[in-house]
């Protein structure tokens, strides 16, 4: 059964270029709640450890540099089918290939810079939500 939550952050890219605001009033607009939200930034270590399972891939050195570059806005959004739902409004990884009218269409700077990021499991999605919030940070 497909869970109602998932794990997303608005990335440095989109924080600098005052896409905050927009990029929330999209999540809102399509029927997720935000159950918990920070505003930080990640050291690159902290990026790397988030990032873990990219650790053998070519760009995860250039990733973990620019997600702790500056900061982020971190949140657990509930929504029934939460992960496929919000995979959806987000796009594809590569703004180039995303559909008109998505996220990273509209805020990506680039395959790396690409605006937000979306849990891609139930599992990853409990994982990377406790991994930035305790129970008592969830309202
Ligand atoms: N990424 C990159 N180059 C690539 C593929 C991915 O810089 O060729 C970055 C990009 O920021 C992406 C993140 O690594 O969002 C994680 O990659 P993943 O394949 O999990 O994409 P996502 O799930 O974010 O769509
Ligand atoms: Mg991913």
């Amino acid at each position: 059964m497909a869970g109602n939550i998932t794990f997303t952050m608005i990335k440095p890219d989109a924080v600098e270029a005052n896409n905050i605001g927009p990029i929330l009033a999209m999540i809102n607009k399509a029927g997720f709640r935000i159950l918990a939200m920070k505003y930080m930034r990640l050291t690159k270590t902290q990026a790397g450890m988030f990032y873990e399972v990219h650790k053998e891939r070519p760009f995860y050195g250039e990733l973990t540099e620019y997600m702790s570059s500056g900061p982020i806005v971190a949140a657990v959004l509930v929504k029934n089918n939460a992960v496929a739902d919000y995979r959806k409004l987000i796009g594809a990884t590569d703004p180039t290939k995303a559909d008109e009218g998505t996220i990273r269409k509209l805020f990506a700077k680039s395959i790396a810079a690409n605006a937000v990021h979306g849990s891609d499991s139930d599992e990853n999605a409990a994982i990377e939500a406790n991994f930035f919030f305790s129970q008592l940070e969830r309202f």
